[in-house]
């Protein structure tokens, strides 16, 4: 673990937002385990990371072993080609992927299923690079796609430019996004294009605490943030949908530096600042709502009042808990 500032504006100051004493990460290494990770908000302009974040090491270590133990199932397969198509449709709506023979990395391709809907859909050519052994040989063994084991680097697919660069799910994660956008920008055709797909904490799903909270989304987003991110590190947004839960998705134009000072430079806002408060405190109640709870506090209840007096009790408190979800 290491501290950190904010990623977007520079500042040391915080406030502690969220704290998790479960994170399914922490589990998974001896020095962390029964530590809490730790959710901040940059006092300054609002960016929401984790501090300390995970050390590079220990991120490498997630995903080239941890993450992705096993081979892709059949249900898993299902779900993910309907979300894949779904993102590739938005591309779609945005760029024109008629013409032959250009070329798209996916940055993180995970199993490989959205580079061969690309495959399917155009006449590109189709590249991945991903981290995960178990998942980068079955997109090179099964679905037979020209994937590179391991992290984005410079000399990946030497020599080669990409006109369309896609990372889903994956900035997030990675220990610093905008170091590795400007070097995947180097490799880009001057009027590439890039995609991402990003948490939004705005459109919460599910239980946070296990999924959007956890300490391996190092940086938690909304589409300003996003756009700062873009932004700095030499993108234009000229497509954003933020409106489905849990991610936001946006299409951005490779872009002069000098172009977006401005916009990298807006970060005294605090637009989000008290929208994503509200929601991470919204959830902390939330919590208490989960079923394992509920279950602890009416077995209680009926220990403290007996079965009549008790059931009564529980009662009430389903009405309750129907009245807050
Ligand atoms: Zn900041």
């Amino acid at each position: 673990m290491e501290s950190t500032s904010c990623l977007l504006c520079g500042s040391a100051e915080s406030n502690v937002i969220f704290r998790n004493s479960r994170d399914k990460y922490f589990q998974k290494f001896e020095h962390l385990k029964g530590k809490d990770s730790v959710l901040v908000m940059c006092a300054r302009c609002g960016f929401a990371y984790h501090n300390p974040k995970l050390s590079q090491e220990e991120t490498e270590r997630i995903y080239k072993v941890l993450y992705r133990p096993e081979v892709p199932g059949a249900r898993f397969l299902e779900e993910k080609r309907k979300a894949m198509l779904s993102h590739l449709q938005f591309i779609e709506a945005h760029l024109d992927l008629s013409p032959a023979g250009k070329r798209v990395l996916d940055v993180g391709c995970s199993e490989g299923t959205f580079l061969s809907l690309f495959r399917e859909r155009t006449r590109w050519e189709v590249y991945g690079v991903e981290p995960s052994e178990t998942f980068g040989r079955y997109a090179r063994e099964t679905l037979k796609l020209p994937v590179a084991q391991g992290f984005f680097s410079d000399d990946v697919f030497q020599g080669l430019k990409f006109d369309v660069v896609t990372c889903l799910a994956v900035l997030e994660h990675l220990h610093d996004p905008i170091e590795v956008l400007m070097a995947i920008r180097e490799r880009m055709t001057e009027d590439g294009h890039l995609f991402v797909l990003l948490p939004n904490v705005l459109k919460p799903r599910g239980n946070l605490r296990f999924t959007l909270l956890d300490s391996t989304h190092l940086f938690i987003f909304t589409p300003d943030t996003a756009r700062r991110l873009l932004a700095k590190a030499g993108f234009r947004v000229i497509g954003m949908d933020a409106s489905r839960p849990a991610h936001l998705r946006a299409i951005a134009r490779r872009c002069p530096f000098d172009e977006l000072r401005a916009e990298a430079e807006a970060d005294g806002r605090m637009d989000d600042y008290r929208e994503v408060r509200r929601i991470l405190r919204r959830h902390q109640i939330r919590w208490y709502l989960t079923a394992e709870w509920k279950e602890q506090v009416q077995r209680t209840v009926l220990a403290m009042f007996g079965d009549s007096t008790g059931e009564r009790i529980v009662g009430l408190l389903k009405r309750c808990y129907a009245a807050l979800r």
